[in-house]
């Protein structure tokens, strides 16, 4: 990594008569605090050069290589010199500014097409070299370690180009025997006829009629008895409106900013400042959409996209006793909501959905134990009760996985860190062998990421984290699209947890 600075340092005073001080000052700094002790010749090192004294003002250039980054040298530099001004001519370093800076790096992968980061003036890439262009750079620009974010960004973006179109990655790890679906029926469409289900008021939502809501809770009543409690799992009740800051730590702000429903407060509770908005629904019946936006404070959190967030800052900056590992809680009181846009379809991919979200926290050692039993309970639940067709998928992409994750157990190739994807066939969609089939539900082992990022700890070990999301439109729908909606056809193993269904409403 090559940095190139153009700065100046301003002075309490004019400069000229110690000039000569301030020349003698950069030379031995260039031999002394510039260099590393130790270090290759042309490594790990910073020089000034250039330097030209103006008044009150001294420009410098700095070039550096290795790990000491030029703005790091500029900011010890001034120390150095206020301390030797100081006492010899009375002279103080007022500020100091960096007017152009340069920072060259190496990238992974050769570049395809020019790319930009926020901050950047411009970003020069020339196959697998790029350099980052800044101007004006403040102080706390430099302390908030953005230019080293700025860089990881370039990273990321040049690395994305090479997996541009590649589709998603999927690897099937087993698959259950075919099962003789009983219809080929969509029965979102089935059921909407016979007015189990009703579109929603707002975009995305379903109103689920007792039929289907009784099918429904089946498959959550199932889901707890029969994989969740055996596995071990409690109960908790978690919120379902999550703050900017868990998902600053989780990663979602920047992550699916694209797919979250905000929420804003009220601005105030004061009557008063409503009155005006009031009085106008009142006379118009309509809302007044910039009335009621003066009277909002801009969103600060969001509503649950996943409820691992919330369920991990739970558990932040706590230390957890060795005696209570592994930490197995699931969650299905909040409802996920989520901006699908053109991807919203049937039942299975709405807006907002009833998941139960189990999230384990323990050593390396428990988390594959837990995920073994997981995955023992849930194929018990798939093959013995629900009697589906389906399959389990590795998905997780290596490059995907390496990000923020345990870059070494992910490399093994032993499928330790990352997410299975359940997916069950839907006969409506064609073809066993060539349609899409749904991914019903997940379950993933993250190794550090969440316990590193809402510094989660043991009293010893490194403990690493997952979660599973059993999406229960998605369970409800993988099996109605196999077996129908004429329960005669149902499995005796799922008629045990709904042996019969709510009368429907006749209309007129
Ligand atoms: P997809 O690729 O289908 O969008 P995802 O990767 O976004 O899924 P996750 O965030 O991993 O899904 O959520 C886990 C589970 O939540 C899914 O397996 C599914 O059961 C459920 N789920 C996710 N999005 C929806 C949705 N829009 N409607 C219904 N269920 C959903
Ligand atoms: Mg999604």
């Amino acid at each position: 990594m090559q940095f190139d600075l153009a700065g100046r340092f301003v002075l309490s005073a004019d400069a000229k008569a110690a000039e000569a001080a301030i020349r003698a000052f950069f030379e031995e700094a260039n031999a002394t605090i510039l260099k590393r002790k130790g270090a290759e010749p042309g490594t790990d090192e910073a020089r000034v050069h250039d330097v030209r004294v103006e008044g009150s003002t001294i420009h410098v250039k700095v070039e550096s290589k290795g790990r000491l980054r030029a703005h790091d040298a500029l900011l010890r530099l001034r120390k150095a010199m206020g301390e030797k001004l100081g006492k010899a001519h009375r002279l103080g370093v007022r500020d100091v500014i960096i007017d152009a800076y340069e920072v060259t790096f190496e990238l992974e992968k050769p570049v395809k097409h020019p790319v930009m980061v926020p901050f950047a003036k411009a970003v020069r890439v020339e196959d697998r070299t790029a350099t980052l262009e800044l101007a004006n750079v403040d102080a706390e620009f430099l302390e908030n370690n953005y230019i080293d974010r700025m860089i990881n960004l370039v990273r990321e973006k040049v690395n994305l180009q090479h997996y541009e179109g590649k589709g998603e990655y999927h690897r099937t790890m087993w698959s259950s025997p075919s099962k003789e679906p009983r219809w080929d029926r969509n029965p979102t469409e089935a059921m909407v006829e016979r007015d189990w289900l009703k579109q929603g008021p707002t975009k995305g939502k379903w109103v689920f009629r007792p039929q289907i809501a009784a099918i429904i809770r089946a498959m959550e009543r199932i889901a707890v008895e029969e994989v969740l409690k055996p596995a071990g799992f409690q109960e908790i009740m978690i919120p379902h409106h999550v703050p900017f800051d868990v998902w600053l730590k989780s990663g979602h702000m920047h992550g699916v900013p694209n797919e979250i429903y905000y929420v804003s407060e009220p601005r105030t509770r004061d009557v008063a400042e409503w009155q005006e908005f009031i009085d106008l629904v009142k006379i118009t019946r309509k809302v007044p959409t910039d009335k009621l936006l003066a009277n909002l404070s801009p969103p600060n959190a969001g509503i649950c996209y996943a409820q691992c967030g919330n369920i991990y800052w739970s558990f932040q900056q706590r230390t957890i006793a060795d005696a209570s590992l592994p930490v197995q809680v699931f969650d299905r009181a909040a409802v996920s909501n989520r901006y699908e846009s053109g991807g919203r379809h049937g039942m299975e991919r709405v807006d907002e959905f009833h998941r139960i979200e189990p999230v384990y926290i323990g050593t390396r050692e428990q988390l594959l134990d837990v995920r073994e039993k997981l995955v023992a309970r849930y194929k018990h639940v798939f093959n013995e009760i629900l009697d589906l067709e389906w399959r389990m998928a590795w998905v997780t992409p290596f490059f995907l996985a390496q990000e923020g994750h345990d870059k070494e157990v992910v490399e093994t190739d032993k499928l330790e860190v990352g997410t299975i994807d359940f997916e069950a066939w839907m006969p409506y969609r064609g073809s066993r062998e060539e349609s899409e089939w749904l991914e019903f539900q997940n379950l993933s082992i993250v190794g550090k990421k969440y316990t590193d990022a809402f510094n989660i700890k043991a009293q010893r070990a490194d403990l690493w984290s997952g979660s599973s999301g059993i999406g229960l439109e998605r369970w409800a729908v993988a099996f109605l699209a196999q077996k129908g909606i004429d329960p005669a056809d149902w499995p005796a193993g799922f008629r045990k947890f709904l042996p019969e269904l709510p009368k429907e409403t006749q209309f007129l």
